[in-house]
């Protein structure tokens, strides 16, 4: 039932896309930004060729890193990713894409999904993810904890965040405690064209402690989930209100905002780590059995932990994470795994590798 909910039809198969490549001559492929310099860092270090996807004015900053790309494909909009010029140039270069997670912010969903070009990781959880309300579906199914949503027909009896929808970094999120000021607040975004109603929105209990996000990798060559890393957000004004006095922020009527500006690298207290792999293997299993054949690569889960070490998941991302970006030459976890550096950029390509050696490309790619 859900999974018919959730499945699109793409109205081709990944072994279609292949038929006209050069196996032997695959270009990892990329949007110039979010994480662009580790995935071709990493390709490269694998022996795969690069190709940028750029738009004009981004060029001067990239072309500083010539050394890890092959070729650019200069774009003027992001979405123009989608023409027939930009797919036909891509096909010419056996390009693979992978999505990081700008990707379907940047070219909008319809493109994302749709695009002719081996991709990298499941598309079909792009439109899971590019929609709040299935994201902490998917993850309920999973049995993975979650915090309360709540809808504005019921009494809204704790702390709540409200959430929009996208990647934008936290933009537009706000807390309340009571309706009136949730239904005006998204009244004036509604307004604004931020939104177009307030379904969109997802009012979700706001949970104590402090944030963990787990960088995971699925690896369907070697059947193998891998904790590659961890990090912790850095978000204006949430992460400065502490250092203001203790109530303070409330006298001057600051209100606290949710917008990413880093990433600050963690590791865990090692007991917790059976647990967040647990979570991890939830995760998987429930892809695989909601939106066949499952997550490939890498994802990430967001989550609070309480003072109790119980973890509450809020959010995931199906794709490589800004977070890693931290670990461009591996992190501990990746260390312990692999015993070279390896990132997660790298271990996408080495996991495209693995999938050629053993003729499974077409298990890594949709
Ligand atoms: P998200 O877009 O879901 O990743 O949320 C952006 C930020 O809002 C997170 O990094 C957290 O700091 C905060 N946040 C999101 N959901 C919750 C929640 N349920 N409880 C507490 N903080 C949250």
């Amino acid at each position: 039932m859900l999974r018919k909910r959730w499945a699109c039809d793409m109205g081709f198969n990944v072994g279609t896309l292949l038929k006209d490549y050069d196996v032997g001559k695959l270009s990892i492929a990329t949007l110039a930004s979010h994480s662009a310099l580790q995935i071709v860092h990493g390709a490269k270090l694998e022996g795969f060729k690069t190709t940028l996807i750029a738009k004009r004015d981004r060029l001067p900053f990239y072309r500083g890193f010539n050394h890890l790309v092959d070729e650019y494909v200069v774009v003027d909009e992001w979405s123009d990713i989608c023409s027939q010029d930009v797919v036909r140039k891509l096909k010419e270069l056996n390009s693979v894409i992978v999505p990081h997670g700008s990707y379907v912010e940047y070219v909008g969903i319809e493109c994302a999904e749709n695009i002719p070009i081996p991709i990298f990781g499941l598309r079909t959880l792009f439109k899971v993810e590019a929609n709040q309300k299935l994201k902490m579906e998917l993850l309920s199914k999973a049995g993975i904890p979650i915090p309360k949503t709540y809808s504005l027909d019921e009494a809204i009896d704790k702390l709540v965040i409200v959430k929009l929808a996208g990647a934008k970094g936290g933009k537009d999120y706000f807390i309340a405690k009571d309706k009136e000021v949730i239904t005006y607040k998204l009244s004036k975004l509604v307004e604004q064209g931020t939104i177009r109603n307030f379904n969109e929105a997802l009012i979700q209990e706001y949970v104590l402690g402090v944030t963990a996000y787990y960088h995971y990798f699925y690896s369907p060559t070697l059947n193998r989930l891998e904790i590659l890393g961890a990090d912790i957000r850095y978000e204006s004004d949430i992460d400065g209100l502490k250092r203001l006095p203790p109530n303070t922020y409330l006298e001057v009527g600051a209100e606290p905002t949710f917008t990413v500006v880093g990433n600050i690298p963690l590791v865990l207290r090692e007991s917790l780590l059976p647990k967040i792999l647990d979570y991890g293997e939830k995760f998987v299993k429930t892809t695989k059995e909601e939106l066949p054949p499952g997550v490939i690569g890498p994802f990430c889960l967001e989550s609070i932990i309480t003072k109790d070490a119980e973890i509450i998941v809020f959010e995931f991302s199906g794709r490589i994470v800004a977070g890693t970006n931290l670990y461009i030459n591996g992190s501990p976890y990746s260390y312990l795994y692999w015993n070279e550096p390896m990132s997660v950029g790298r271990r996408i390509a080495r996991e495209i590798k693995t999938a050629i050696d053993k003729g499974m490309l077409e298990k890594v790619l949709t």
